[in-house]
C-alpha cells in the first residue's frame, strides 16, 4: 500500500470512497460552495451558449486534488442540460481510443478528462482539430499507400482537469476557451461544506464542531468531508452521536491531524529537511529518496499546501524549511540561520489562524 494510500488528509481519493462522496458531491452550480470567481464566470459563459444553443466552450479546470473539478465538470454537464462522458489522460493509450470516444459523443455532450496533463503526444494531436474545428484525421493504410480521411464529431465541450497546467502542452492549453485555477478553500467556506455534508449523512454537528473540522482540513473539500465521518465515528462511541467542538478536536488529536491540518508524512517531511539536510535548500530527487515518496507525489500533494501555507519554500536550488516551519514544529533554527531560538511569538497557536486569510493571492507556479 502506498503512503498516501494511509493518509488521512490525503486529498486524494482512496478505497471505496467514490461511492459514498457521490451523495454529497452538489449537482448544481448553486449547490458549489466557494471558488466565486470561477463559479460567477461559468455561470456567463454557460448562460451565454444555452441561449446561442452552442455547446459551451472547453474549459480547463487546474488546481491540487480535491478541490472540486470532476464535480465542477457534472455541474457543467447538469447545467447545459448535457450528458458527461468521463475518462482520464492515462487511460487513453492510443489514438484509436480517443477517436472512438468522440465519434460516440452526442451533439453537445461534455467530455471530461482527467489528469489532461498525461495524455500522450500522439493522442493529443487527434484532439487538436476535435477541440478547434470538431473533426478527426483518421489515417487509414500504412506506408506509400496510407491516406487521411476526415470524419466529422459532434459538437462537444471538453472540460480537462489537471493538477497543474503548467504541466500541459502550449498547443493543448491554447485550445481551451476557459482556463479557471481553483484555490484552496477558506475555512469558512469548508465550515459550510462540512454543515451540508453533515445534512445529507444526518450527523448531529454544531457550529464549532464543523469548524474546528473546516480548520484541520487543509483548504480542501475532500478532506473536510472524510474528517467529517471519521470525527463521527468517535462522536458515535463517545458523545450520543453529538460531534461538538471538544468531540472533533480529540477525534482529530487522536487521528494525529493537528491544527494545521498537518499529519505525519508532512511533518516528517518538514523534520527531514530540518535535520537530515540543515533545513534545505535540498533538491526534489533526493528529498523523495529520503522519505521513500515519488517526486510527483510531493509535487502534487504533500507540497502544495506546505507551500501555501508558508512552512516551505521553493527555490531554483531545491526546497527550504521557512522559519514558520521551525517555529511550528518547535524545532531551534540552524546556526547559520543566526541560531535564534523559535517560539514565543505564538504565529500558530491559538484558534482562528487562517480564516479570513487570503489564500487566493499567493500563486503556485
Ligand atoms: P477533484 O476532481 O478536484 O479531485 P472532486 O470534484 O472529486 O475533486 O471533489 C471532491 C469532493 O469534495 C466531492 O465529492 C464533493 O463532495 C466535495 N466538493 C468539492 N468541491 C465542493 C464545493 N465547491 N462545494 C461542496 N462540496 C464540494
Amino acid at each position: 500500500m502506498e503512503e498516501t494510500d494511509r493518509r488521512l488528509v490525503t486529498p486524494i481519493v482512496v478505497g471505496q470512497e467514490d461511492a459514498e462522496e457521490s451523495n454529497i458531491r452538489p449537482l448544481r452550480l448553486a449547490e458549489y460552495i466557494g471558488q466565486d470567481k470561477v463559479k460567477d464566470n461559468l455561470e456567463v459563459f454557460i448562460r451565454a451558449a444555452r441561449q446561442r444553443q452552442d455547446a459551451l466552450d472547453h474549459v480547463l479546470l487546474y488546481g491540487p486534488p480535491g478541490l472540486g473539478k470532476t464535480t465542477l465538470a457534472n455541474i457543467i454537464a447538469a447545467e447545459m442540460g448535457a450528458n458527461l462522458r468521463g475518462t482520464s489522460g492515462p487511460a487513453i493509450e492510443r489514438p484509436g481510443d480517443l477517436a472512438a470516444i468522440l465519434t460516440n459523443l452526442q451533439p453537445m455532450d461534455v467530455l471530461f478528462i482527467d489528469e489532461i496533463h498525461r495524455l500522450n503526444r500522439s493522442v493529443e494531436e487527434v484532439l487538436y482539430p476535435a477541440m478547434e474545428d470538431f473533426c478527426l484525421d483518421i489515417m487509414i493504410g500504412k506506408g506509400p499507400s496510407a491516406r487521411t480521411i476526415r470524419m466529422d464529431v459532434p459538437p462537444f465541450t471538453l472540460v480537462g482537469a489537471t493538477t497543474r497546467a503548467g504541466r500541459l502542452s502550449a498547443p493543448l492549453r491554447d485550445r481551451f476557451g476557459v482556463i479557471s485555477r481553483l484555490e484552496y478553500y477558506q475555512v469558512e467556506d469548508l465550515v459550510t461544506i462540512v454543515t451540508r455534508a453533515a445534512r445529507i449523512l444526518n450527523i448531529a454537528i454544531e457550529p464549532e464542531g464543523a469548524r474546528e473540522i473546516g480548520r484541520r482540513a487543509r483548504g480542501t473539500p475532500r478532506i473536510a468531508n472524510r474528517l467529517l465521518k471519521r470525527v463521527r465515528d468517535f462522536a458515535q462511541v463517545s458523545n450520543n452521536n453529538l460531534i461538538d467542538r471538544q468531540t472533533a478536536q480529540e477525534a482529530m488529536d487522536r487521528l494525529e491531524v493537528d491544527a494545521l491540518g498537518l499529519d505525519g508524512v508532512d511533518r516528517h517531511m518538514l523534520l527531514t529537511i530540518m535535520r537530515k539536510f540543515g533545513g534545505g535548500p535540498v533538491g526534489l530527487d533526493t528529498l523523495g529518496a529520503s522519505i521513500s515518496e515519488e517526486t510527483e507525489t510531493i509535487e502534487d500533494v504533500y507540497e502544495p499546501y506546505l507551500l501555501q501555507m508558508g512552512l516551505l519554500q521553493r527555490t531554483p536550488r531545491g526546497r527550504m524549511a521557512t522559519a514558520q516551519a521551525y517555529e511550528y514544529l518547535r524545532q531551534p533554527l540552524p546556526a547559520a540561520w543566526g541560531g535564534a531560538q523559535p517560539g514565543g511569538r505564538g504565529l500558530f497557536d491559538g484558534p482562528g489562524l487562517f480564516d479570513g486569510r487570503d489564500l487566493s493571492e499567493e500563486s503556485e507556479e
